[in-house]
């Protein structure tokens, strides 16, 4: 099954992308889309992304605050992420992780962050989304300290090098790819693209950024991962479909909260 591993499907709503998300639903369903995981960032859009996967069958939830946003409030807690852990659409904690691409004013916070949610996921028994970025060694430290092997996760959007990719897949992580393996300058991810074993690697958007060729400077959504499974197909030498169905049995072993029709 061809599924959209990480979406904010509530951004696509925002008046910049101006989209319905019955729509988007529709155009997913028409390319082939089975599934799709809609992905908090904070305090803010936890309720939207619970609420579209309580009102639509072919979306899973998580719940987390994005490195990015962690300086917007109080330090998250692990009961906070157990207790939204408890709702049945949720399937994943997450997105966390460790982001030190706009600098390292939250550095601290970051990392305090990532291992509340790497514990909460334990606890709840969740595999947990990560997203790194420009922190290779922090993130492999605290993932080796609070992550649990038993429920894994996921290294969304990955950018990052063979070595840290194969260090994850260690931990029970899988690694998932985005729009990005198809730009012109992307050539040492596409590197990791072919090193990645089929049976840890899982497709994204990350709509609505990223959109891959040729829709490059539109606004992303998950109809265009058949795009990033074809790309990543051709780089692999393997046929669209067996990636399709690799890479949806990975999300099943992965997320296996998630009711895949
Ligand atoms: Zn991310
Ligand atoms: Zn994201």
């Amino acid at each position: 099954m061809l599924i959209d591993s990480h979406c904010h499907l509530d951004y696509l709503e925002d008046p910049r992308h101006g989209m319905s998300v019955g729509d988007v639903l529709a155009r997913a369903r028409d390319a082939g889309v089975g599934h799709m995981l809609t992905v908090a960032v904070d305090r803010g859009n936890i309720p939207k992304v619970i609420a579209h996967a309580r009102q639509y069958p072919q979306v899973s939830a998580s719940v987390g605050i994005h490195p990015g946003a962690c300086g917007d409030g109080p330090l998250v807690q692990e009961s906070e992420l157990f207790l939204l852990a408890a709702d049945p659409n949720v399937v994943a904690i997450g997105e966390t992780g460790l982001d030190y691409h706009y600098g390292l004013e939250h550095a601290e916070l970051q990392r305090s962050s990532f291992a509340v949610h790497l514990r909460a996921g334990s606890a709840a028994e969740l595999p947990v989304i990560v997203h790194t970025r420009e922190a290779v060694q922090d993130t492999l430290d605290i993932m080796s300290t609070h992550a649990d092997p038993r429920f894994g996760g996921v290294m969304h959007c990955f950018t990052e090098s063979i070595e840290m990719a194969l260090a994850a897949i260690e931990m029970n992580f899988f690694v998932s790819f985005s729009g990005i393996v198809t730009f012109r300058n992307a050539d040492a991810l596409r590197s990791v693209v072919k090193a990645v074993p089929l049976d840890r690697l899982l497709v994204e958007t990350d709509a609505p950024y990223l959109a891959p060729v040729p829709f490059r400077g539109r606004s992303n959504e998950p109809a265009f991962v058949a795009r990033v499974a074809e790309a990543v197909a051709e780089i692999k030498g393997l046929s669209p479909e067996s990636v399709i169905e690799a890479s949806g049995a990975n999300f099943a072993r992965l997320f296996t909260r998630a009711r895949l029709g």
